[in-house]
């Protein structure tokens, strides 16, 4: 027997390999179960090119358990390792500057556990012993038998082994007895090794028996040596596809549809791409990509390997090229990374384009699931957004769709502005504005329905890159002012709508969260009363500040509605006429002693004009000054006045209660006093 010490610079690297690869200890399996593939793979090669004449039909990598003397092995038919062999690759684990790399990256299992060539030392994580019996496939090749026991001492001797291959036997300790349990060991399996290229047994294929789990004599093999993935796409069928997605993901949805990628050059990359059905949400959605290295299983959170967007996608890439050993910070900078995510990019918006041009009745019908994800790539990807203008799709109110081109043509002649902006109306929820709408399509005009949770940035964006495009929704203006075609006149005076202004503003609500602006246009005789609009600008702040962080000055502002009362309506004329009835008079007498009040003021000022402080007569000052205070007064008195006539006016209140309740927004108290206000007014 020969004894040795583990070629490492540090003393304590088993300790430290403990200590820090906390996260992660499942990987352990997939290491050594991926060593065994390896060695097997590499055996076949030899075997391929006459170097080896051993029958490799039936090799299988075996993973078996033994709780009783608390041991997990597996075993292979792979090239074996010589004593010379195990010297070199297990005992020379030649690193440097260890304990300074493991501190840095101690989260991370991954890169610590790639960038060492660990693999085989993971297994440390879990056991307190390791057994290596191994039979080189050389010919007349000595079995040996390597031990240690997490220490850097290690055993070496002579060993019994009948055939060509390895055995690792993993003596598992107390702190990680999980691994000794079949379901949790079946679970890692699956997750890590269901790709794997070589058969992977794990026990027996088992029966119900009198009323009993019993082993039956068929191995139980875990994975399936050549997924869809690696075939190549003329020998699969829609079918196939579909089979593989139900097997990724068993319970979800039917994807809409695939891309297969298959690149050899410039770099390795093979997958299958779904396009899953999209909610109208996307944080939920994210990281079901499953990430493979030559169909070993390293990860689904594919974030940094390929743009954020396309992580709303499901299936499958595998890719030898991916630097997965490094971290996450990592793999933006580096080039193959680049490389390979703008490829993806790429094939993702051709795919998209080439089924758009085939079938457009198809894409169209599959248009309200993908949506989210195209537009989430518009805003997020360049790239994918030039590409993306052949393909997206505005939706109509009537349910037609359009793309960018399209949809500017039909527009153009009826919707174009004063200032030769393009305005593309559009609802947010057809049920909540349906008023504003119908007013709308009177007019001729055609309204999109843009009612997803990227609507806000998308539009703020598509108006940024086409400063001749505008987007207004229906309910941001009365139905005259929402694509204006000429300078608004003026209908009031400033005097008459500082008059009537307040009446309308003492019968709005009284609320904290929600500003009235009161404004007065002419909408015909026929128009509603009152007509609530939100401002288009105010209300996008709003959105993008529940939708980004940083924003929330506007998010926390109060919402404005702008009131606007229609001076053509009879209703609201009568309300102008009893306010002239009943406090005419008291008006009246309050401007003229305004208006005299303000002639003086105005002389006064012209007296001062040009002239220094110190030669303005004292008494002129104090005048002014008095001056100044009386006219506060009145306009503060004719504002009470207005005020106190407006409450009193059950005419103003219905009429703005009337335009709460079309806007879905009269409730509780208010709408039981409007109903029994309506029930006084009609009797
Ligand atoms: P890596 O696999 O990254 O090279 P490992 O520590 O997992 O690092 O393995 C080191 C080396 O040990 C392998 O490259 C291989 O040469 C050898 N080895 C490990 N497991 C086996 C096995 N089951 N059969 C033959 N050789 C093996």
């Amino acid at each position: 027997m020969q004894k040795g010490k583990i070629g490492v610079s540090s003393d304590n690297l088993f300790p430290i390999i403990k200590k820090f690869l906390y996260s992660d200890h499942d990987i352990f399996l997939r290491e050594i179960v991926s060593n065994a593939v390896d060695a097997t793979q590499k055996l076949k090669t030899l075997a391929s090119k006459g170097e080896y004449s051993g029958n490799l039909e039936n090799a299988k990598v075996r993973v078996s358990l033994d709780p009783a003397a608390k041991t997990l092995t597996v075993s292979d038919n792979g090239i074996g390792m010589t004593a010379e062999e195990i010297e070199k690759y297990i005992n020379q684990i030649a690193f440097s500057g260890a304990e300074e790399f493991l501190d840095k990256y101690k989260t991370d299992a991954h890169a610590i556990i790639g960038h060492f060539g660990l693999g085989f030392y993971s297994s440390f994580m879990v056991s307190e012993k390791v057994e290596i019996i191994s039979k080189s496939y050389q010919e007349g090749a000595q079995a040996v038998r390597w031990t240690c026991d997490g220490s850097p001492e290690y055993n070496i001797e002579d060993a019994e082994r009948d055939e060509t291959g390895t055995d690792i036997i993993m003596h598992i300790n107390d702190d990680s007895a999980e691994f000794l349990a079949k379901s949790r060991l079946s679970d890692i399996l699956n997750k890590y090794c269901k790709f794997l290229p070589v058969p992977v047994v794990f026990g027996k294929k088992t029966t119900w028996k009198d009323g009993k789990e019993t082993d039956t004599d068929e191995d139980n093999q875990i994975n399936e040596t050549a997924p869809a993935w690696t075939k190549k796409p003329v020998d699969l069928k829609d079918e196939d596809y579909l089979a593989f997605y139900k097997k990724l993901y068993p319970y979800s949805e039917d994807p809409l549809f695939n891309i297969h990628l298959n690149v050899d050059y410039p770099f390795n990359l093979t997958g299958i791409l779904y396009f899953p059905k999209l909610k109208n949400t996307i944080e939920v959605q994210k990281n079901k990509i499953q990430l493979y290295c030559n169909q070993v299983f390293v990860t689904d959170s594919v974030e940094g390997i390929v743009p954020e967007f396309l992580t709303l996608l499901h299936g499958v890439l595998d890719s030898p090229d991916i630097p997965l050993n490094v971290s996450r910070s990592y793999l933006q900078s580096d080039s193959n990374v680049k490389k390979i995510s703008s490829h993806i990019t790429k094939k993702v918006a051709d795919r998209l384009k080439e089924i758009f041009k085939e079938n457009r009745g198809e894409f169209e019908k599959k248009w309200d699931n993908l949506k989210i994800f195209i537009e989430y790539g518009m805003l997020t990807e360049e790239k994918f957004k030039e590409k993306a203008k052949e393909f997206f799709l505005f939706k109509n109110t009537d349910g037609k769709y359009f793309t960018f081109e399209e949809y500017e043509t039909l527009i153009k002649e009826n919707q174009t502005d004063k200032d030769k902006k393009l305005v593309y109306l559009y609802t947010s929820d057809a049920e909540e504005q349906y008023s504003f709408i119908q007013a709308a399509k009177n007019k001729g005009y055609d309204v999109l329905l843009i009612d997803d949770v990227l609507a806000t940035p998308l539009l703020n964006r598509w108006e940024q890159d086409y400063p001749d495009k505008r987007f207004v929704r229906v309910d941001s203006d009365i139905v005259d002012h929402l694509i204006r075609k000429e300078d608004p006149a003026d209908e009031l005076s400033w005097d008459e709508k500082e008059e009537l202004s307040p009446i309308f503003q003492s019968v709005c609500p009284d609320s904290k969260e929600i500003n009235y602006l009161i404004d007065f246009k002419d909408m015909g005789e026929t128009g509603n009363p009152i007509v609530i609009t939100r401002n288009e600008f105010m209300r996008r702040m709003k959105d993008m500040g529940r939708f980004q962080g940083g924003m929330d000055f506007y998010g926390n502002l109060p919402e404005s509605l702008n009131l606007v009362v229609n001076t053509a309506h009879p209703l609201v004329k009568k309300v102008f006429a009893e306010k002239d009835e009943n406090i005419g008079e008291e008006l009246t007498a309050i401007n003229d002693t305004l208006a005299n009040q303000k002639i003086e003021r105005e002389q006064l000022e012209k007296a001062k004009d040009g002239k220094k402080d110190e030669d303005i007569p004292q008494a002129d000052k104090e005048k002014l000054e008095d001056l100044n205070k009386h006219i506060a007064q009145a306009e503060q008195e004719k504002q009470e006045r207005l005020k106190a006539f407006g409450k009193e006016n059950p005419l103003a209140k219905q009429l703005v209660d009337l335009a709460l309740l079309s806007n879905g927004m009269l409730k509780g108290e208010a709408l039981d006093k409007f109903v029994k206000r309506s029930v006084e007014l009609i009797k």
